[in-house]
C-alpha cells in the first residue's frame, strides 16, 4: 500500500480563500480582522514563523502588525505593548511568538493577553474550555490536523488513536480533540513503556515529539492514518518530521508530509481564530 498524503498546503489554501471571503463580508461591516504578533530576539526559526504568519494575513485580507523586540528588552516593555493591544479594537488576535528568552516568565505573558484575544489559546481559560468541550479558541496545531480527517472523510469514532508526545501546545489538545470526536486515545511520552507496541495499534497515530524520523514504518499499522507534527531540521539543511516518511508510506493510508503537512495547517488555523474573534467583536 501506498498512503495518500494529505496535503497541507492544498488545504490550507482551500480554507484561506473562504476566510478572504468571509473577511471581505465583515469589510463591508467596517472591521477588518487585524492580527499582532510579538517577537523577542533574533532566533531565525522564529523569524521564518513570523513571516509566514504575517504573509498568511495579508493574503487572507487581513490586517496585521509585528512587534520585534531585542533578546534583552525589559519583560514589562512586552507587558506594556500587550496591554496596549488588548485595548486596541482593530486588534482582534495577539500572539507572543515562543520560546521567549529565559529571563521572561512566559506563563505570566501569556495571561496577560485578553482572553477574547487569546488566538493562539494557551491560557487557561481556554485550556478549560477546551477540556469540558465548550466554545473557545482550538489550539492552532490539533485544531488543523482535526481539518485533515474532516476533509478526508476520516472516521474517528471507536478508532484507536495514539499520540507520541504530551506538550502543552500539540499532544494535550490534541487528546482532548480526538477524545471528544469519539476516538479511544493513549498519549505516549519519553517515559513510555514500549512505543512501538502501542504506535502498532494506532488506526490513528500523531507524532509531536521533535526527534527527526523516529517513527519507522514498522512501528505502523497497516492502513493506519499517520500525522506528522514534527519539524526537525537534518544536517543538511533540509526538514523533516518525527515519522520516517519513506518507510512509513508504504505501510499507512494516509501521511502528511513534512514540509507541507501539518505546518501550512497550523498558521491556517491561526486565520481561523483571529477571523472568528473579528466576527464576534463586529457582532457584540
Ligand atoms: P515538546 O518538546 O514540548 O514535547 C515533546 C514531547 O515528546 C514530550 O511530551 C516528550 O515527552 C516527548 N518525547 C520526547 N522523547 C520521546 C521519546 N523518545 N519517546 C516518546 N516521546 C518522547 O514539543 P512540542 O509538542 O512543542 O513539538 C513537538 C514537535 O512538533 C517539534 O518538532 C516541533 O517543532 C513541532 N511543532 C510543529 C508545529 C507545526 O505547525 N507543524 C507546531 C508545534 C510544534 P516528555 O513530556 O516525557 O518529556
Amino acid at each position: 500500500m501506498t498512503a495518500k498524503i494529505l496535503d497541507g498546503n492544498a488545504l490550507g489554501q482551500k480554507l484561506r480563500a473562504g476566510f478572504r471571503q468571509r473577511a471581505e463580508e465583515l469589510a463591508a461591516q467596517g472591521v477588518q480582522p487585524g492580527l499582532a504578533v510579538i517577537l523577542v530576539g533574533d532566533d531565525p526559526a522564529s523569524q521564518v514563523y513570523v513571516r509566514n504568519k504575517v504573509n498568511a494575513c495579508a493574503q487572507a485580507g487581513f490586517h496585521s502588525e509585528k512587534h520585534i523586540y531585542p533578546i534583552d528588552v525589559a519583560p514589562q516593555t512586552v507587558f506594556d505593548k500587550i496591554a496596549e493591544l488588548n485595548a486596541t479594537p482593530q486588534i482582534h488576535g495577539i500572539l507572543v511568538q515562543l520560546p521567549l528568552p529565559r529571563h521572561f516568565d512566559a506563563d505570566a505573558v501569556l495571561d496577560a493577553i485578553a482572553p477574547e484575544k487569546d488566538v493562539d489559546s494557551f491560557r487557561a481559560e481556554n485550556v478549560g474550555a477546551l477540556m469540558q468541550g465548550q466554545p473557545c479558541f482550538i489550539p492552532c496545531t490539533p485544531y488543523g490536523v482535526m481539518k485533515f480527517f474532516e476533509e478526508a472523510g476520516i472516521p474517528l469514532k471507536g478508532q484507536e488513536a495514539v499520540i507520541v508526545g504530551r506538550s502543552n501546545i500539540v499532544g494535550k489538545p490534541m487528546a482532548m480533540l480526538l477524545m471528544h470526536a469519539g476516538a479511544t486515545v493513549t498519549v505516549c511520552h519519553s517515559q513510555t513503556r514500549d512505543l512501538k507496541a502501542h504506535c502498532r495499534r494506532a488506526d490513528i497515530l500523531v507524532a509531536a515529539v521533535g526527534k527527526a524520523k523516529m517513527i519507522t514504518g514498522e512501528m505502523i499499522k497497516p492502513g493506519a492514518v499517520v500525522i506528522d507534527v514534527g519539524i526537525n531540521r537534518l544536517p543538511d539543511g533540509k526538514l523533516c518530521g518525527d515519522v520516517d516518511f519513506a518507510s512509513a508510506r508504504e505501510i499507512a493510508a494516509f501521511i502528511t508530509p513534512v514540509p507541507g503537512g501539518v505546518g501550512p495547517m497550523t498558521i491556517t488555523m491561526l486565520l481561523a481564530n483571529t477571523l472568528q474573534s473579528a466576527e464576534r467583536a463586529a457582532s457584540a
